[in-house]
């Protein structure tokens, strides 16, 4: 190799490029990263949705000796524990030896929550022929995106006994599929020449449900009642029973590799188990860490973190409380020591769209997990913006231990933009930075991330809890 001269020398000491973690990798941390990307597509398999994320992120935590923790009961130190909130979100957390007066928690945050479509209370109908379930839909989603593709049934129903029934058909290749119609292009020239925003309405996200009627010449609504009586059957529910419970459509697609190489996952939900799962498993793989660590599933972040499961509720600073009376702290000194990652997806930039992008401030695929120092829409509006002390702290906790990383905004400026749960963890004056991991086609019904900004982040979130 031919040496380098005096002015590229200098040039690699005083400028800064980012690196791809693959290029950067050998056959064997290949490898690594492969096989690290099958346990997560395993998770999003088994957790398409927040209660079944929760369920599965408790399993771990068993497996990993975490047990199960209710508000008021008495900790110490050494405790790994989880709190199921609602069956809908979960905190864990570990408590350290450290003093927490001085050194905080360190905090990781994420959701499990992903856009999907969710049925209404009274949901069932049939019109010429057909049975269909009526929805409303949940988050940021492009209708058109969700028409004549496989969707699947999850959820729960509650029974009037308070019996609650778990559902969940479409996954196993022998159940059946549902699926929402769509206008064959024949007849599509007016749908054609619409909006892509306006094309399809909210109320045509009408899910196909049943076809076969009743074998009773004396009933009306034949096919809703022969959909009503398989469901008997199966969950022994009655139509009654959908004004208590929560069943959602979501793609019936299974996570897979992407491209000849697999360097690629396709799945639906990467926003935002693509960050919940590499918090779970840098949170089981910190055993003997003198930090005090928390490490927050939370839901509905894809609806403003609203309501008793979400970001905004008080649930997260009463455990804070409770883990300080613990260990004899003042919760609001230890809050002004802990750090916070938020640990959400950012938009990877897509050559395909690069008019909505500024190339510089992007993230690229396959460079390492993505801290944002800022997100937010127009003039920042809605971010917390770190401060660049954190960004420093954070930046030299990477550094330290070899992870790769990069940093990015989400789009051009005034393109649109968006927000995490980091302003309402930082509200609580808890220093926090969002990262995570960039996702191409974020919010489709199928998205699509690198394996190697997969394992990126589970490096950072180990290197930060460590
Ligand atoms: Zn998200």
């Amino acid at each position: 190799m031919k040496e380098k001269t005096e002015g590229q020398k200098i040039f690699d000491q005083l400028s800064y490029k980012k690196k791809n973690v693959y290029e950067e990798a050998d056959a064997s941390r290949i490898q690594e990263i492969y096989e690290y990307a099958e346990g997560y597509k395993a998770f999003l398999d088994e957790a398409k949705t927040e209660r079944e994320a929760t369920e599965a992120a408790i399993a771990m935590a068993e497996r990993a000796g975490y047990k199960s923790y209710r508000l008021g009961e008495s900790l110490q130190v050494g405790d790994k524990r989880y709190l199921n909130n609602r069956d809908r979100s979960l905190i864990l957390f570990s408590i350290g030896e450290e003093p927490l007066a001085e050194n905080g928690i360190r905090i990781l945050a994420s959701h499990i929550d992903s856009p999907r479509l969710d049925l209404k209370q009274i949901p069932l109908y049939e019109e010429a022929g057909m049975a269909f379930f009526k929805t409303h839909y949940y988050g940021g989603v492009k209708k058109y995106q969700w028409t004549a593709i496989p969707l699947a049934l999850h959820g729960v129903m509650v029974k009037a006994n308070g019996e609650s029934v778990k559902v969940s058909i479409g996954e196993d290749a022998s159940d059946p599929i549902f699926y929402i119609n769509d206008l064959l292009p024949h007849l599509g020239a007016k749908q054609g020449a619409e909006p892509l925003s306006s094309a399809i309405p909210g109320e045509t996200l009408n899910i196909l449900v049943g076809g076969l009627p009743y074998a009773d010449k004396e009933v009306s609504d034949k096919i809703k009642l022969s959909v009503l009586s398989l469901l008997n059957e199966k969950y022994g529910v009655t139509e009654e029973d959908f004004l208590s419970a929560e069943l959602t459509l979501v793609p019936a697609f299974k996570a897979r590799d992407i491209g000849f190489d697999r360097a690629l996952i396709g799945a639906y939900g990467h926003d935002d188990r693509v960050c919940s799962y590499p918090a779970l498993t840098a949170l089981f793989a910190a055993k003997d860490t003198k930090h005090t660590a928390i490490v927050v599933l939370a839901d509905k972040e894809e609806i403003g973190s609203v309501g008793v499961s979400g970001m905004r509720s008080d649930l997260l600073m009463d455990l804070i409380d409770e883990i300080c009376a613990a260990k004899c702290a003042k919760p609001s000194v230890v809050r002004s020591r802990s750090v916070c990652l938020s640990a959400d997806v950012t938009a990877a930039f897509d050559p395909n769209f690069s008019d909505v992008y500024e190339k510089r401030n992007s993230a690229m695929i396959s460079c390492g997990t993505c801290m944002s120092k800022y997100t937010g829409a127009r003039g920042k509006s809605g971010t917390s913006d770190a401060t660049a002390e954190l960004v420093g702290f954070v930046r030299s906790i990477f550094a330290d231990h070899g992870v790769i990383w990069q940093t990015a905004e989400l789009g051009r400026v005034d393109a649109g933009g968006g927000g995490t749960v980091a302003q309402y963890i930082a509200n609580h004056n808890i220093d926090t930075v969002d990262i995570g991991v960039p996702v191409i086609s974020m919010h489709a019904p199928y998205e699509v991330v690198s394996k190697a900004d997969v394992y990126s982040t589970h490096e950072a979130f180990v290197a930060f809890l460590k």
